[in-house]
Order: structure tokens, then sequence, then C-alpha cells
């Protein structure tokens, strides 16, 4: 009988901390000019030239971070690269280099870090960063998976929270709120699974966010895009955890208050039709659903034409002075305070 790969289980004992680094590691190939030394040696080697490195590194706990009952180990492995470089391109910088730490019980067999490090590989290649190091070692439960993600960017074009100015306006890339409902769709199927394990989950309506939550992307192409279109952004965060927690970091650390637009929120019509299902207010799933992976920027009012064409990019408010507050402008035109709820906060209260 043929070996279902799922089913062979190569004990981690077997192979030692070494081969199973090997093993592993071996197919990481370098690409970037500036890595000069990858994995293989006590340390990596980098060098930017004259460019400035921007560093920025997550930490990613079985149980806590994700559930692996509905999230495949390749997706794990994919999604935790992806929001790593999503960090380095929120400083309008251009991710160049990953490390990449696990954890692991001997739950685990060698198939599930093959295809946790699948997940990671396809990402690498994807968005052009080589893997240059990090540890393997064991935990007494569950998977641990902490990445960090090193990128470059000329030091004018660095972008951080606290540059924005009242007048600039607020912009937003792709939709928000669909990753958030994506794993609601997963934790109800999970349920029905729980009860009834024959149960086929039809999940053809929901393709869009289960994707956003099982495969999102980085918005690489940003930065990229912004030079074309000759517009510096004046600051710049990515959307980890819901737009609202992270407009509030904006004003916060630029010193400014805001008005963001609710009908102006750019949201997909699959997730209008599953808050509709679920009863949930789609405002509130657009304002505190996390993990969407997009980027919020600001640019000065002047550069407005030269965006307002693109469809990837939607002004949803401006800056305002900071004594005038933090407010949403809903439908009815009614002016409430805009209030951070990441997506834990709507966990919890779930
Ligand atoms: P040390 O004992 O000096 O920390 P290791 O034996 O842990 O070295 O690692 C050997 C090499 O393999 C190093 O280059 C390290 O960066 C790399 N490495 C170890 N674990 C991983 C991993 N999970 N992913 C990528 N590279 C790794
Ligand atoms: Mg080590």
């Amino acid at each position: 009988m043929l070996e279902d790969k799922n089913q062979k289980r190569t004990s981690l004992s077997d192979l030692g901390e070494f081969g199973l680094i090997e093993h592993l590691t071996k197919h990481f190939a370098v690409n970037q000019s500036s890595t000069l030394k990858s994995i293989g040696d006590d340390a990596a080697v980098l060098d930017f030239g004259n460019k400035k490195a921007v560093v920025s590194t997550d930490l990613l706990i079985e149980g806590v971070h994700f559930d692996l009952s509905y999230m495949p180990l390749k997706h794990l492995g994919y999604k935790a690269v992806v929001a790593n470089v999503s960090d380095i391109c929120a400083m309008n910088a251009t991710p160049t280099q990953i490390t990449v730490s696990i954890a692991v019980s001997n739950r685990f067999p060698l198939e599930a870090l093959e295809e946790l490090f699948e997940g990671i590989t396809l990402a690498s290649k994807l968005y052009n960063v080589d893997v240059i190091g990090g540890d393997t070692t064991s935990s007494q439960k569950g998977l641990i998976i902490s990445i960090t993600a090193i990128g470059e960017a000329n030091l004018e074009d660095i972008t951080y929270r606290n540059g924005a100015n009242a007048n600039d306006l607020l912009v937003v890339t792709g939709d928000v709120g669909a990753a958030y409902m994506g794993l609601q769709v997963l934790e109800r199927e999970k349920q029905v699974f729980q009860v009834n394990p024959n149960n086929q989950p039809d999940l053809e309506n929901y393709t869009y966010l289960i994707e956003r939550q099982l495969k999102p992307e980085a918005r690489k192409d940003i930065k990229e895009l912004l030079e074309k279109l000759e517009v510096k952004p004046t600051s710049m965060i990515d959307i980890s955890d819901g737009l609202s927690s992270e407009i509030l970091h904006l004003c916060k650390q630029s010193g400014v208050g805001c008005n963001l637009y609710e009908e102006k929120i750019p949201v997909d019509p699959q997730l209008i039709d599953v808050c509709e299902e679920f009863n949930i207010d789609i405002t509130t799933i657009a304002l505190s659903g996390g993990e969407d992976y997009e980027l919020l920027f600001t640019i000065k009012m002047e550069d407005f034409d030269k965006i307002k064409a693109n469809p990837n990019l939607t002004v949803i408010g401006h800056m305002t002075e900071e004594k005038e507050g933090m407010h949403l402008i809903t439908r009815a035109t009614t002016k409430i305070p805009l209030k951070a709820r990441g997506w834990n906060a709507l966990q919890n209260e779930a």
C-alpha cells in the first residue's frame, strides 16, 4: 500500500536537532544581494550599502495566535511570513530577509514541520526574502514560531507612525474586515464538525473571507505604487489589529485628530452578505476585525488627484487638529467618538 504523506510520522528524535535543521533549511536559496552569509554559521552577515536596515519581529503561540484544528500548517507558515513582511512594508521599506525560530513538542512528526516549512518557503519565494537563519528547539507543549523580518530602505523613504499632519488624507489599501469574518466562518464549521463529523462543510459562499484568514497577503506592491504615483506618505501602519485601533495609533503618535467616514470604508460584497447572515453590524467588523494586513497611511491633501483613480487605494477620512478628537462620521452623518477595539476585544465579547 502506498503510504499517505499525512499518515507518515517520522519522529523528530530520529533526526536529532542538527539533522532536523539541515533537513528543514537545506532548500533555502539566497537571492538578495544584501545577504553575504546565510544559514550555516553562528550568525548571518548582511550588507545594505547606503541603505538603512529595518527590523521587525513577531511571536506566534499555538492556542493563543493560531488553532491548528482549522489552520493547516502550510498556511500557518505562509501567514507567519506574511505578517512579518507586512510590518516591513508598513515602514515603506522593502523586505529582504527573515529568520525563522521554532519550538516544537514531540507531538509533531517531521512531516508536520515539512508542511510548515513548505508554507514558509512559498511565502519567502513570493515576497523574495532570503531565509537566513533561526533557531530550532523543543517545547513542552504545542508549537511556537518566531519570525524576524529585515528590510531595506533609503532613509528619506522610511515612513513612521508619527508623521501625519492635520488636513492630511487618510488612505487604506484593499478592503477590511474579511479576515475576521473568515475566522468566524471557520469557527462555526469547526463546531458543526464537532457535533457531526460526517457533515461536509459547504464553504463556497465564503471563499474570499476564508482566503483572507488562511492566506493573507502583505502589500509589498504599495511602496512601488506610491513611487510611481509620486506620492510620499506622511505616516504609515499595517492593519493587524483592526482599522480603528491602527487609526488611533497614527493619531496618538502624530499628535492629530481624525474624521473617519463610515460610508467610505472599503468592504468586499461577500463580507456584506456574511455579516447579514451572522446578523453582525458590518461597520463594527470593518473597524475592529483584524489580520487584514492592508496598509493604512496618510498623504498630503494636494496629492489627492494622484491617487484618486487608483482601485487599490481608498480615501476614508482626513486628519484634524488634535483638540478636535477622533471621530467616526456615520452614514446618518452623526459624529461619534472612534474607539479602539482590536479583534482581541471582539473575540472576548463573542
Ligand atoms: P547555534 O547553536 O549556533 O545557535 P544552530 O545549530 O541552532 O546554531 O543553527 C545552525 C544554523 O541553522 C544557523 O545558521 C541557524 O541560523 C540555522 N537555523 C537553525 N534553526 C533554523 C530554523 N528553524 N530556520 C532557519 N534556519 C535555522
Ligand atoms: Mg541555535
